[in-house]
């Protein structure tokens, strides 16, 4: 099966582990050993149990942010303005060849990131390749209700119309979705858009997989 590259497709790229990749893990892991800091101080828990937590709440809430607003009320940017200190992060290489993949795609390209869009404007600022996007759209953008919520897909619709791009009733499987979390494509897949797993790892596939790839950079092999 072939993803055609026409003009009226729409790109949707999540940022952590899709648009930088597994074998950059590091820009993330900087990222979780913050998160689970800031679970060490609200829970008032040592590290490791804060480690487990961090990992469960992504699981059971679909990002750790959810869970710790579940559970303890926390507010969004008190937790980004914690993570996001910049003298603590990784950021992913520079990835001129990434930009290249970027520029042969034909519709308009976006962002669509359960982070705060500051992490990933900078990330992608590192890796040249802020430019080839219309715009972000971070959590603070879905009202902190991030993927797999539907209402996050929502608002990703109305952004395309707003930006001119797309409308409702028009044909929605002419936006893609990119995500390394199989948990983020159903909701998509249940819309009608077209999903791409990106995942070098797990060997599990979901009905609402359209197409696998392994890295980013194995896009170009979708292409018509
Ligand atoms: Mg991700």
């Amino acid at each position: 099966m072939i993803l055609s590259n026409d003009t009226d497709r729409i790109w949707l790229f999540d940022y952590d582990l899709t648009l930088y990749a597994e074998s950059e893990r590091a820009v993330l892991n900087s990222l979780d050993r913050r998160i689970a800091l800031y679970v060490q101080q609200v829970a008032n828990i040592d590290y490791d149990h804060a480690q487990e937590i961090r990992k469960r709440y992504w699981k059971e809430y679909g990002t750790t942010l959810a869970g710790l607003r579940a559970v303890y009320g926390v507010t969004p940017n008190d937790f980004f303005d914690f993570i996001h200190q910049p003298e603590t992060l990784v950021y992913p290489d520079f990835a001129p060849q990434k930009r290249a993949l970027l520029e042969i795609l034909k519709g308009p390209k976006y962002i669509f990131t359960n982070g705060r869009s500051d992490w990933s404007r900078k990330g992608s600022s590192k890796m040249g390749i802020l430019d080839c996007f219309e715009r972000i759209v971070g959590l603070e953008d879905m009202n902190w209700d991030g993927k797999p919520q539907v209402s996050a897909y929502e608002t990703m619709e109305k952004v395309l119309e707003y930006d001119g791009f797309w409308k409702k009733g028009d044909d929605p499987s002419r936006i893609v979705l990119l995500d390394d979390a199989l948990h983020n494509l159903r909701p998509a897949h249940d819309r009608g858009w077209k999903t791409v797993w990106v995942n070098p790892i797990s060997e599990e596939n979901g009905s609402f997989t359209d197409f696998r790839i392994p890295d980013l950079m194995d896009l170009l092999k979708l292409l018509g």
